[in-house]
């Protein structure tokens, strides 16, 4: 089947806006509200080429193939704690959870394994997955910069087990390092890790000196930008660096952190991309990558809750192969 008639799936778990991290936190519930509106309005130019998907099911052995026991069994005490006492859990001053916050966080990792399940499979094109809480800073054994479990790591791994892919790239766009991700396959020769983000900026990680370890040596690219960096300049680093990976790595999926921090305007982000530009790199990531090869999206971060509802829409409709300005 060709592939523009096979159509693009967009997950949002019913779960994903429960998580709860009170009054003025930047990742409020409000976020997926504005994204699913944006893509609402939209429906007169993706019809008929964009679906929505029910989630499916994971098993904690999903989740403890990226994740130590000790870490979820840490996320679930602190999902009693906040359930028992009907107040929200800080794990530290940004990360909190609330009564349903890991049912958010793995449901919504659910919907990103079922997205990378039917694109494999053939089912869809491609997936865009609106997660909450983001993913891309929880490590093995830790939960922080908002998030609780690490999306895409586990995404990664069950495509390994379950569909017998080998060689995995993440390209993550946030304005933050996904440290999270990074530490997870710092050592493996089978997942490559490639990062564009603000630098200096939070978390501090990310450095181009950072390239793996062991097995992992050279497959990870850190380019870090200054704040302020124009979107085209922006966009030829993201590309040249782009090109350098799959000159030297052969991927079978790429899982895309997309994180709409790194548009103009962002209270936790200096960078400068407008929609357009994220229309431009999704285009461009699909027209690279090597035949036969799946591509899902998964949201990361994006606190200006209008524009992250404009830049899901400009990446959306690029998976679906739909100009920006109809
Ligand atoms: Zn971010």
């Amino acid at each position: 089947m060709e592939d523009n008639a096979r159509p693009v799936g967009f997950f949002i778990h019913p779960d994903a806006s429960l998580h709860d991290t009170g009054w003025g936190h930047p990742e409020h519930q409000g976020r997926l509200r504005a994204v699913a509106s944006a893509v609402g309005q939209d429906l007169l130019a993706i019809d008929g080429k964009v679906i929505q998907v029910e989630p499916g099911k994971i098993e904690d052995q999903d989740i403890l193939r990226v994740h130590t026991e000790s870490h979820l069994k840490t996320l679930r005490q602190a999902v009693e704690i906040s359930t028992e006492e009907s107040r929200l859990v800080s794990i530290d001053p940004d990360t909190i959870v609330s009564p349903n916050s890991l049912n958010a966080a793995c449901g919504s990792t659910s919907a990103l394994v079922t997205a990378v399940k039917m694109v494999h499979g053939g089912e869809l094109s491609t997936a865009f997955v609106a997660t909450r809480p983001p993913g891309h800073h929880a490590t093995a054994d830790r939960a922080m910069g908002f998030c609780l479990v690490n999306h895409v790591a586990i995404a990664a791994r069950w495509l390994q087990v379950n569909c017998n892919v080998q060689r995995v790239l993440i390209i993550d766009w946030d304005v933050h390092h996904g440290n999270g991700t990074q530490d997870i396959f710092y050592r493996d020769g089978s997942v490559y890790y490639f990062s564009l983000h603000q630098w200096p900026h939070f978390p501090g990680s990310g450095s181009i000196g950072e390239i793996g370890e062991g097995a992992g040596a050279g497959m990870t690219k850190n380019v870090p930008v200054k704040a302020r960096t124009s979107a085209s300049e922006y966009c030829g680093l993201f590309l040249d660096n782009l090109e350098q990976v799959l000159g030297s790595f052969d991927p079978e999926f790429i899982l895309i952190s997309a994180g709409f921090d790194v548009m103009e305007g962002d209270p936790l982000g200096d960078l400068c991309l407008e929609p357009e530009d994220l229309h431009f790199l999704t285009a461009e990531i699909l027209r690279r990558a090597p035949k036969e090869c799946g591509v899902t999206v998964t949201l990361e971060g994006g606190y200006d809750p209008k524009r992250t509802g404009l830049g899901v829409k400009a990446v959306l409709r690029a998976l679906a192969a739909v100009d920006l300005d109809r």
